[in-house]
């Protein structure tokens, strides 16, 4: 029970297929108490049975668009915690049009919602949380290849998970040396989640990391709520600034794989 005493807030719960669900299983297992938060009130309906399901009845608004819910959020925090231990950053959005146009006809309406979405709500979260994190807290975001890569279709959230990661070697060298917090991310291979389903043409992705990926298989959100409980729990306690993949080794691949069949 690596997670025994520790307290943390999962931002990202849309319902059981979330890869947030995966990783409040996971610290759940591993004895954490949680809290969590719903994008609105259409989510709040799935949110509160999951929160439940992981022993915890503290489920508050967020939608990181709105200012004044981080607020709201974090006074809620401080008078049923006081401090707690780790922040689950897993955040993104973009408009679906962006998702499947040609990346050169993104609009700036587009561009600007998913680096706010998806990009700033983490640093804005961290300002927020920081006066109530504990000594060694850490703080875990979601990316992908997209950041790094071309992937068809995925366009300006490319550009946005690439800002996410620079934002995370930013905040751990800003935050560590305050309460020697931590700041990491995993790069998770493809999932089949709501904000998956947004992107254009999502099921070859998944076909063709299955097909390629050194594991030859796609992961599950098990899998990165397990290496997300590492990162949050002090077994990671030398690690920060990371961003560690979950791919079944997708990345390393420069060329298609070439199994015996395929001569
Ligand atoms: P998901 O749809 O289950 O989760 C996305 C969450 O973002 C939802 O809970 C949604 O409510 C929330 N959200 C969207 N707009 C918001 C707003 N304005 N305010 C507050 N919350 C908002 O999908 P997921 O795949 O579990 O996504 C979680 C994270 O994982 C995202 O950052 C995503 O980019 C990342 N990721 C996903 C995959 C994948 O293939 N599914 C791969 C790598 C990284």
């Amino acid at each position: 029970m690596i997670m025994k005493g520790k307290r943390g807030l999962i931002v990202g719960v849309a319902n059981n297929k979330s890869i947030a669900y995966g990783i409040a299983k996971a610290c759940h297992e591993q004895g954490a108490e949680l809290a969590f938060t719903y994008l609105n009130d259409a989510l709040k309906k799935r949110v509160e049975p999951i929160a439940a399901e992981f022993g915890s009845d503290m489920v508050y608004p967020l939608d990181v668009s709105k200012p004044e819910e981080f607020e709201a959020l974090a006074e809620n925090l401080e008078a049923k915690w006081g401090t707690f231990d780790f922040v689950v950053h897993a955040v993104a959005f973009a408009p679906k049009e962006a998702l499947s146009n040609p990346f050169v006809e993104t609009t700036k309406a587009a561009f600007d919602v998913a680096m706010d979405i998806s990009v700033y709500s983490l640093i804005e979260l961290s300002r927020h949380m920081l006066p109530m994190l504990n000594d060694g807290a850490s703080i875990l975001t979601l990316s992908y290849l997209g950041a790094e890569k071309y992937i068809p279709n995925y366009n300006v959230m490319g550009v946005a998970k690439a800002a996410l990661e620079a934002s995370v070697r930013y905040l751990a060298a800003d935050l560590g040396p305050r309460k020697g917090i931590r700041v990491n991310a995993i790069s998770a291979g493809p999932i089949k989640t709501l904000a998956a389903s947004g992107i254009g043409d999502f099921r070859f992705i998944l076909k063709w990391n299955e097909a390629n990926a050194p594991l030859r298989r796609n992961v599950t959100i098990e899998e990165v709520g397990n290496s997300a409980m590492y990162l949050l729990s002090p077994l990671a306690s030398g690690v920060t600034g990371e961003v560690h993949y979950v791919d079944a080794g997708y990345n390393l691949m420069g060329m298609a794989a070439v199994d015996e069949e395929d001569g």
